[in-house]
């Protein structure tokens, strides 16, 4: 099974704009005048599929936990647990990120770190990390 982002073939922090571009290109690509297989018709509805989940940040939320929680679950390779006082805080965005040793980056945002998600993928390459963090109750 593909996930949304690979369906759209987007990186899972591509910003919505990059995701609507790609669908763009994708729906023209699987235009009906331009099919040349069945299997396209498949594809046409993943793609729609994908986009109609991506396109909408609350269902995109959503399926970003769905997805962290099915890979939680299978337990893939973690590679490493970092604590979040050790991930540099970036104001602007409200994240925190980390320099993989690919050099790509590992972000979490604070939404995500109040929705208990604490599997970060790298950005680049296929490695995750686990944020320890505790819980921190605001007034
Ligand atoms: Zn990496």
């Amino acid at each position: 099974m593909s996930t949304h982002y690979e369906v759209l073939q987007v990186s899972e922090s591509a910003s919505l704009d990059i995701i609507k571009q790609r669908f763009q290109q994708l729906i023209l690509q699987h235009h009906p005048d331009k099919r040349t297989t069945t299997d396209d018709d498949n594809n046409v509805h993943k793609i729609l599929k994908a986009w109609e989940i991506l396109r909408n940040a609350t269902s995109r939320k959503s399926y970003d936990i769905e997805l962290a929680t099915q890979r939680n679950k299978q337990d893939m390779a973690i590679g490493a647990e970092i604590d979040l006082d050790d991930m540099e805080y970036n104001e602007q965005t409200s994240s925190f990120a980390l320099v993989c040793r690919c050099s790509g980056d590992y972000v979490i945002t604070e939404e995500e770190l109040e929705l208990g998600i604490d599997i970060v993928a790298c950005n680049n390459c296929s490695l995750r990390i686990r944020v320890l963090y505790d819980v921190i109750e605001e007034d």
